[in-house]
């Protein structure tokens, strides 16, 4: 997969060297590069802001360097920003998205939400871009404009509001990276996540079997495999109760074993068409 973050400030995005999507990077499992915005500007002091029409607290990213960054960065493929900023300048590579759109990711408050199944679907994909906004965000021309050779994702972390997309692209790519084939050394691991079957996980534990008068639950001792499956899938749902219990909403109970409706049930939730329904009076 190939991955282009443009932003102001290329240095946040250094952990994306660190770990195992740096790791990734090396073993040539994801070609990612970050580019200066700033790069695609023409003026003497490379202005990537301006006043909002309409008046209003804040400045908003103008957009011709955006354009010249994404149209770059798209049909360039370049190997840094330099070599981008070129191929954008000679018009050498044509319109972005010629050859299959790439997916163009504006991380904003006022995106849609981003989601482990996002992450899934979009480590499916050849190219991702990411555009940091900063300041009140990009002039929203861009991404009518973009939209002509992207497939445009505006797409929010969570209902709160950052300074810049920067932390926004450091959480997606770290999310979407580990999803690549090759890059979390045992893909088991991805499987019984928190999210991965719409449930949070069960908790987890290591040795010592006893610490500081806390002892590990016995059954994980007991070695019986599927008793340790059945109570973790209990703690999936009593937890996901506990913390998350939006999540059940949307969850699929036609085909639970009678033990797990009687666990759920425990918890204060029916079973009825398939769905989990919490009882008034739970
Ligand atoms: N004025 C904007 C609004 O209310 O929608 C917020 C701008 S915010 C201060 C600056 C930038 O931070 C945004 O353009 C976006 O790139 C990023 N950002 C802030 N909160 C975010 C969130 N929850 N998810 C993703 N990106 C976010």
């Amino acid at each position: 997969m190939r991955i282009d973050v443009v932003s102001i400030f290329p240095e946040y995005l250094a952990p994306l060297e660190l770990s195992l999507i740096g790791k990734a990077r090396q073993d040539g499992l994801l070609d990612l590069k970050v580019h200066d915005l700033r790069d695609f500007t023409t003026d003497r002091h490379r202005t990537v802001d301006d006043t909002p029409y309409g008046g209003g607290a804040g400045m908003v990213m103008k957009p011709e360097p955006w354009a010249q960054a994404l149209t770059a960065v798209a049909a360039g493929r370049s190997e840094d920003a330099g070599d981008a900023r070129a191929a954008s300048d000679a018009g050498a590579a044509g319109p972005p998205g010629s050859a299959g759109k790439p997916v163009l990711i504006v991380p904003s408050p006022a995106g849609e939400r981003f989601t482990q199944a996002t992450a899934h679907e979009l480590a499916e994909e050849d190219q991702l871009v990411f555009a940091c906004g900063r300041y009140e965000g990009i002039d929203e021309r861009v991404l009518e404009w973009a939209s002509e050779h992207f497939t445009v994702r505006p797409m929010s972390l969570g209902d709160y509001v950052l300074n810049g997309g920067e932390v926004a692209v450091l959480a997606m790519v770290e999310a979407i990276g580990r999803l690549l084939p090759g890059v979390v050394g045992n893909p088991e691991s991805l499987v019984e996540e928190s999210h991965s079957d719409g449930l949070l996980e069960y908790p987890v534990y290591t040795k010592p079997s006893s610490w500081r008068d806390r002892d590990v639950p016995a059954v994980l001792l007991s070695g019986n495999h599927g008793k340790i499956a059945q109570w973790r899938r209990h703690e999936q749902y009593r937890r996901t109760a506990e913390r998350r219990p939006d999540l059940l909403v949307e969850f699929d109970a036609g085909k639970l074993p009678r033990a797990d409706r009687t666990a759920f049930s425990d918890l204060g939730y029916d079973v009825v068409d398939g769905r989990l329904l919490r009882r008034p009076d739970a």
